[in-house]
């Protein structure tokens, strides 16, 4: 019998096809990358001759991505990488897939940041923050996450994007730190639990829940770590948070309330707030507290 002949043009539209056909948006973009992450071709090389042929091996390979992304598994969690900051970062279901949004956080902590200062990823998942201000300045970092599976992720990162040590702790949240830090950065699980379910399937079933979870008002850990924080920030040090995009007034308060200042919520591409950050000075903090001792005074 005489076998199809399996170019990569034929697999390409096929995959196309599949991948639209289970809904998926972005099927066409998927269906690329998933014959990049195949065949190693690039759109150069594609265009110049779409009609060469692929091994049955490669073919079959191309067809079982195309099978695993029409299942909705994230295209990340099946090429193993996603790209953020301009490098290269593996992942899998550990860890939270870097998002684009996330780099906001990222341009603005380098703002706060020098080299020699000492830089704290609270939540560092992949380690995608802490690395990529690493690759930028020589900060002596520490990355901390409750889950170790996600630390084995982030210091599989830092070798491959050979960078220098840096300290990473199995902590629930403040729990394991010990020192003070000049910046603390922080993209923590901000969904409310009741929106995680409205999700789409591949954030909601791929994605840790635990990387996700806000709790109830989606507020807690910025509540915990802005209160926390405070044992552990240098004089004039900087907290900065991603944020969901209608929590920007919400962690401002919290911020203010707490006794930073300085609190700027920065906004992200598409317009919506991301980003908010503040600085802590321990004389503010005296202040605060002799006001509210003598307020207690007075009741
Ligand atoms: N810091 C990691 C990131 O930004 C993980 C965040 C998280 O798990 N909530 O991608």
């Amino acid at each position: 019998m005489k076998q199809k002949i399996l170019t990569l043009q034929t697999l390409y539209r096929e995959g196309q096809i599949q991948l639209k056909d289970s809904g998926i948006e972005e099927y066409q973009l998927d269906a690329w990358y998933l014959l990049e992450y195949v065949t190693g071709i690039s759109k150069a090389s594609y265009y110049g001759d779409p009609n060469r042929e692929l091994s049955a091996a490669q073919a079959e390979e191309y067809r079982k991505c195309i099978e695993k992304r029409s299942e909705r598994i994230p295209l990340q969690h099946i090429t193993g990488v996603q790209e953020f900051m301009g490098h290269e970062f593996f992942v899998n279901e550990h860890v939270l897939i870097p998002r684009q949004d996330t780099e906001i956080l990222v341009e603005h902590a380098l703002d706060k940041v020098e080299d020699g200062k000492k830089v704290l990823d609270m939540c560092t998942g992949s380690g995608c923050i802490l690395l990529s201000i690493l690759k930028r300045y020589q900060v002596q970092g520490t990355g901390a996450d409750i889950s170790s599976e996600a630390l084995q992720v982030a210091e599989r990162n830092r070798k491959h994007l050979a960078l220098p040590q840096v300290e990473w702790l199995q902590s629930d949240l403040f729990e394991k730190i010990e020192e003070k830090y000049d910046v603390i950065v922080s993209n923590p699980p901000y969904i409310q639990t009741g929106v995680i379910e409205s999700l789409q399937e591949e954030v909601r079933l791929h994605d840790p829940y635990i990387a996700l979870d806000g709790k109830e008002d989606g507020l807690y850990f910025y509540r915990r770590i802005i209160e926390d924080a405070k044992a552990y920030l240098e004089d004039g040090g900087w907290l900065l948070f991603e944020i969901g995009y209608d929590q920007g007034a919400a962690v401002s308060e919290l911020m203010r309330a707490a006794g930073y200042r300085d609190v700027e919520c920065v906004k992200d591409f598409a317009g919506l707030d991301r980003v908010v950050s503040g600085t802590l000075y321990s004389s503010d903090i005296e202040k605060m507290n002799r006001i509210n001792e003598d307020k207690i005074r007075k009741d």
